[in-house]
């Protein structure tokens, strides 16, 4: 069973992970095998002392667990504890070790789009959720000049900013006060799963001020163009769409597995050739 992975969460069977890591695996000529397992929260103690049982090499957590299962883990990894949230775990000999490699993930999905360092970008994230969470803290530790963080319940931003505080300038704002200075931000990031089939007439704030020239991206890639950035792109700005960082998280989490790096190309193709070939 050493030769086996997979991805655990509730629903699970839309997930893509199998394909991009098995597609990860016939690339490098890896004989392992990745599945998607359906898991209740009330079965998730089982199945994580499955994994020691029968010695599977890691697995992807995704919603509903990645917080949970931090109390059946070995260790955390301080990222990851950090953010409260697990997606990846490492079987280290029975060991079971937890990281989190969404916020990276993102961080690494931007720098590679933009070309640049996020040194002096002034970045405004909307939505202070699990996956805000991750994004908001590896972005505050990746030199941006501020963050501006925005959301529905504002106590919730405001927590997340004092999270992001000791390393960035942070601030938390209302919606309607984030809609008004959006021209103070470059870099404007959907972390809400507001514009999500089936709603995918839903905006998550208006971008009505927005400056052309601005890049403003979405976590979502269901729709695989939301219209939140529709809208962006009407208006003159630079759009990247969940995609690529679900393709960084998957592979920072292969390279934990395998202490090698992953077949990035590949697997991305794999993804978009399974949301409809769609580039
Ligand atoms: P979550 O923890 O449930 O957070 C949801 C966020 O959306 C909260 O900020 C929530 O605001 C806001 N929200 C939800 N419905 C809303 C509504 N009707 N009006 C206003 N705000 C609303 O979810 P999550 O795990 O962070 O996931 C968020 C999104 O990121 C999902 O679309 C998910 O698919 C996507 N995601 C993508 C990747 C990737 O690899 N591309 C990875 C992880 C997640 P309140 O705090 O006010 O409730």
């Amino acid at each position: 069973m050493e030769t086996v992975l997979g991805v655990i969460g509730s629903p699970i069977s839309h997930s893509l992970s199998p394909i991009m890591h098995k597609a990860a695996y016939d690339e490098l000529g890896l004989d392992y095998t990745y599945h998607a397992f359906h898991v209740e929260s009330n079965e998730l103690k089982a199945a994580i002392d499955g994994v020691k049982g029968l010695g599977l090499k890691g697995l992807n957590v995704t919603i509903p667990h990645k917080v949970s299962v931090i109390q059946y883990l070995d260790h955390i990894d301080p990222l990851a504890k950090e953010i409260g949230a697990v997606n990846t775990i490492v079987n280290d000999g029975g060991t079971l070790i937890g990281y989190n490699t969404d916020g990276e993930g993102y961080v690494k999905s931007l720098i590679n789009r933009l070309g640049t360092s996020l040194t002096n970008r002034r970045v405004l994230i909307i939505g202070a959720g699990g996956a805000s969470k991750a994004v908001a803290l590896s972005l505050a530790k990746s030199g941006v000049e501020t963050i501006g963080i925005t959301n529905r319940t504002l106590s919730k931003a405001e927590g997340l900013s004092l999270i992001c505080s000791p390393y960035t300038q942070s601030e938390a704002m209302t919606l309607g006060i984030a809609q008004a200075r959006l021209t103070e931000f470059d870099i404007i990031i959907n972390t809400t799963s507001i514009g999500m089939t089936p709603d995918i007439e839903k905006m998550p704030i208006s971008l009505e001020k927005l400056s052309k020239g601005s890049f403003v991206s979405d976590l979502i890639y269901n729709p695989f163009q939301t219209r939140f950035l529709c809208e962006a792109e009407k208006k003159g700005a630079n759009i990247m769409n969940g995609v690529d960082m679900f393709v960084y998280q998957g592979a920072l989490a292969f390279e934990k597995w395998f202490d090698k790096e992953a077949p990035i190309k590949v697997m991305k193709d794999t993804v978009l050739k399974n949301l409809g070939g769609v580039k």
